[in-house]
């Protein structure tokens, strides 16, 4: 397993500065479900995981986060615990609603569930909102205070932190990139509109018009497959677009981009920031910073910690 993260305080911190203890975060996903037990300044001290197929339903997966936060007993309270998991959640009320990528888990209220057992509080919080929190805490956008995240994977999905706060905007469902709709005409997505952001450069997406993996279509446009490149390529653009709107929208400091394309870097971050930089409209001097997410797939459990630590 992977080592933790470097210890270091970091800013926003609630619990951290003025109580002992223990904080969980879980990264509740339709493949993985993964657990971080660290310390109330963020510090993480173990890391667990496995399938959530294997789990099966929500009292198994109570069952297992519980028996992994309680063998890793360091004789400290656990004082918070965050889940980031798929939309849509009632945050309220800490309940998954009917998230399509953990089909069979409607009305779960999981906070509830697991808060009983823990002893804590439990804050139920979208996925990509979570990584965001993680990356702006521990990753690509420590030491700014306007960040906007995009984790870009089988869907695309994001979250915006302003002034330091992760934005949740009227009904809490701000930060919701890739339905963003770029084209009115465009295909369809799986959320129901045409030609949204997701529709042009989701994984799922592309699979569907190429009949390949994503990590197939990826191989042979760097293997030079004039097709597979055209598409990557058209993906790419579509994304620029996307930050050229995002960048007039919220003028952030730095835009991060994380999720499992990310790690295509090379192919994709030439034709993005070539749309960036040529828009006529955002000059070099009000330009954001684009990076590349540093958490990689650990990005929900770090941003689950952090989200437990420093929620409002
Ligand atoms: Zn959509």
């Amino acid at each position: 397993m992977a080592p933790a993260p470097a210890i270091s305080l970091t800013r926003g911190d609630r619990l951290g500065y003025f109580m002992r203890g223990m904080i969980a975060g879980i990264d509740l996903g339709g493949t993985q479900v993964r657990v971080a037990l660290a310390r109330s300044d963020g510090q993480i001290v173990s890391l667990a995981r496995t399938r959530t197929a294997l789990l099966g339903s929500p009292e198994r997966l109570v069952e297992w986060v519980v028996d992994q936060i309680r063998r890793r007993d360091t004789g400290e309270p656990l004082r918070g615990a965050a889940i980031g998991a798929p939309g849509p959640i009632d945050k309220k009320n800490g309940v998954l609603v009917n998230p399509p990528n953990l089909p069979g888990w409607s009305e779960v209220p999981l906070a509830a569930m697991l808060s009983e057992p823990l002893g804590c509080p439990v804050f139920v919080e979208n996925d990509a909102n979570v990584a965001a929190v993680g990356e702006f805490h521990r990753g690509a956008g420590r030491g700014f205070r306007t960040m906007v995240y995009i984790t870009w994977s089988t869907g695309v999905g994001g979250g915006v932190i302003l002034d330091g706060q992760l934005f949740s905007g009227a009904h809490g469902t701000a930060g919701e990139i890739g339905h963003m709709v770029l084209d009115p005409n465009g295909p369809l997505d799986s959320c129901g509109q045409h030609g949204c952001l997701e529709a042009f450069c989701g994984g799922g997406s592309l699979s569907r018009q190429t009949g390949e993996s994503t990590a197939e279509l990826f191989q042979a446009a760097a293997a030079g497959d004039r097709e597979a490149a055209e598409i990557v390529g058209r993906a790419a653009t579509y994304m620029g677009h996307a930050l050229v709107s995002l960048s007039n929208l919220i003028d952030p400091e730095v835009i991060v981009i994380g999720g499992g394309i990310s790690r295509s870097w090379k192919q994709v971050a030439p034709v993005f920031m070539s749309v960036l930089r040529g828009s006529p409209f955002i000059k070099p001097a009000r330009r954001p910073r684009v990076r590349r997410g540093q958490l990689g797939d650990r990005a929900g459990q770090v941003g689950a910690v952090e989200w437990a630590r420093t929620h409002p």
